[in-house]
């Protein structure tokens, strides 16, 4: 994602705001950014008996939109780009992950009618050794966090909100 006047080093022709009354958003009318919507990556490992131990989190930035808070990577779509692949284009650009190494489990929309987040759920493939990485100005820090560690960080609201769909995707539900 690019934020406004920092001079990321990322640019794609959807980056803008939208203007939304979505209800229940932060509040009655608010924006999101990315032009087509936007999208991000949960990229999960398990456990040998198979099960989710740990996600690729990003720290946001002080200054960036619910700045401190941890989420997954992610941004604005491209131009007919779907959300699938803008979300591992993302995920490659801000947090150094490979698509290669990413196997795709499911998909998890929010939608506000003129905008929509897309959360693609992903595992590591292959038993690939995964190490991300903060890449952009955006990032305090990506890193791998342990399911267990979860409850301890300052999450974005709308990621925790969306938590308990994103654990039943990941699971094959
Ligand atoms: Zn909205």
């Amino acid at each position: 994602m690019l934020i406004p006047g920092r001079g990321a080093v990322h640019r794609h022709g959807g980056d803008g705001w939208v203007a939304c009354t979505f209800p229940g958003g932060d509040d009655a009318a608010h924006r999101h950014w990315g032009l087509f919507g936007a999208a991000g990556l949960m990229l999960v490992r398990r456990s040998p008996e198979g099960v989710v131990s740990d996600v690729v989190l990003q720290h946001r930035a002080l200054w960036s939109h619910h700045g401190g808070t941890w989420g997954v990577p992610g941004g604005a779509l491209d131009t007919g780009e779907s959300a699938v692949a803008g979300a591992l284009r993302e995920s490659r650009e801000e947090a150094g992950i490979d698509p290669a190494h990413v196997r795709v489990v499911g998909t998890h929309v929010l939608d506000h009618g003129v905008w929509q987040y897309t959360t693609v759920v992903g595992e590591v493939a292959d038993g690939a050794d995964v190490v991300p990485s903060a890449n952009d100005p955006e990032s305090l820090e990506v890193r791998w966090v342990g399911v267990g560690e979860l409850g301890s960080l300052r999450l974005l609201p709308a990621f925790e909100a969306a938590l308990p769909a994103l654990w039943r995707v990941a699971a094959g539900e």
